[in-house]
């Protein structure tokens, strides 16, 4: 468990990041998504103590980062946003290098650096310089550096940042891997990421928490769509007379029938409505295509939040 208090953080009379608060559980993979400079990268440098926070708190596992640094660190692994890698070095002795950083003990070395180069798929490359690696499969050794002491938690500064279509893939299922067994914090500035991989988005504008909410949640449209093969004449009067129905908007036509958005009074649950709209459809004896909630996209939210925002700086 993740529980961070009013977290903020000055630069010199800059505030990078502003009484930001969350709590996150065990085996959730949570994005922090934001524009560039809006404080993501300063977060996480204080989820891992590698910077002092100039206020709050931060707790895992029930223990206060600042008093107790090292056993927190313990349970942590961190990739940067910039690689820490030794170029020169071959992945496997950088590993073991690592290992050592980590505290991982003797015993146990050579066992979880082979887990960790199986995990990351870098079993041809082991004896390769890091140098001569592809930027993807750099990633991946700064992954693996971060999973060989088995962290509890797993902090990824922009995992996917500059990898091609196929090694972004690679990365999302290695990230899904590594969330089996660990809580998993990963930021970028990609909503496509975001809706990818994680199970909850927290959106950081400015310093500040500006959303924190469980995707599916987030996605659920507050409408319904149907599809009939009723056109406006007879279908706008007919749907607008159901209860629990506000207002009908026919919509583009994509494939048989006629589509309309149907916006709802009760918007915390669109079934409750759906299933008065499928037996009514079916009382006038409609062909019913479809009815589904509709699915907003991410991009939509987030220029809704900077729409709201606009008006509340106007
Ligand atoms: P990006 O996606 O570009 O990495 P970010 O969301 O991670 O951005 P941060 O790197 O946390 O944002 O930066 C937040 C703000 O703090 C920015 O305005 C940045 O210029 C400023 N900042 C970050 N590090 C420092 C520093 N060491 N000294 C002064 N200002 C800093």
């Amino acid at each position: 468990m993740i529980r961070v208090e009013a977290l903020t953080r000055t630069y010199d009379g800059l505030t990078a990041v502003d009484r930001v608060s969350f709590e996150i559980g065990t085996g959730e993979i949570v994005g922090l998504l934001g524009h560039n400079g809006a404080g993501k990268t300063t977060i996480m440098k204080m989820l891992t103590g590698y910077l002092e926070p100039t206020g709050g708190s931060i707790e895992i596992d029930g223990l206060d980062i600042t008093t107790e640094r090292e056993a927190v660190q313990q349970r942590i692994g961190y990739l940067p946003e910039n690689d820490p890698l030794y170029y020169e070095m071959t992945v496997i002795d950088y590993l073991d290098y690592a290992a050592t950083l980590h505290g991982v003990p003797d015993a146990e070395r050579t066992g979880r650096i082979r887990e960790a180069i199986i995990q990351t798929e870098l079993s041809s490359k082991a004896t390769n310089t890091i140098g001569t690696l592809s930027r993807g499969f750099c990633q991946r050794v700064g992954v693996a550096q971060a999973i060989l002491h088995n962290p509890r938690v797993l902090i990824l500064d922009e995992p996917t940042n500059g990898l091609d279509p196929t090694q972004v893939q690679h990365m999302r299922d290695l990230i899904r891997a590594v969330a089996e067994h660990a809580t998993v914090i990963l930021s970028t500035h990609i909503l496509q990421e975001v809706q990818a991989i994680c199970s909850r988005v927290i959106i950081i504008h400015d310093g500040q928490k500006v959303l924190d909410s469980a995707l599916d949640e987030l996605l659920a449209g507050k409408r319904l769509q149907v599809t009939v093969d009723a056109g406006p004449e007879r279908a706008l009067e007919l749907l607008n007379a159901i209860n629990g129905i506000v207002s009908v908007e026919p919509m583009a036509q994509r494939g048989p029938g006629y589509r309309y958005a149907l916006d709802l009074a009760d918007k915390d649950d669109p079934a409750e409505t759906a299933h008065i709209v499928a037996s009514r459809i079916a009382t006038e004896g409609w062909k019913l295509y479809a009815l589904q909630p509709e699915r907003r996209d991410l991009e939509q939210i987030f220029s809704e939040i900077s729409a709201i925002e606009r008006t509340q700086t106007t």
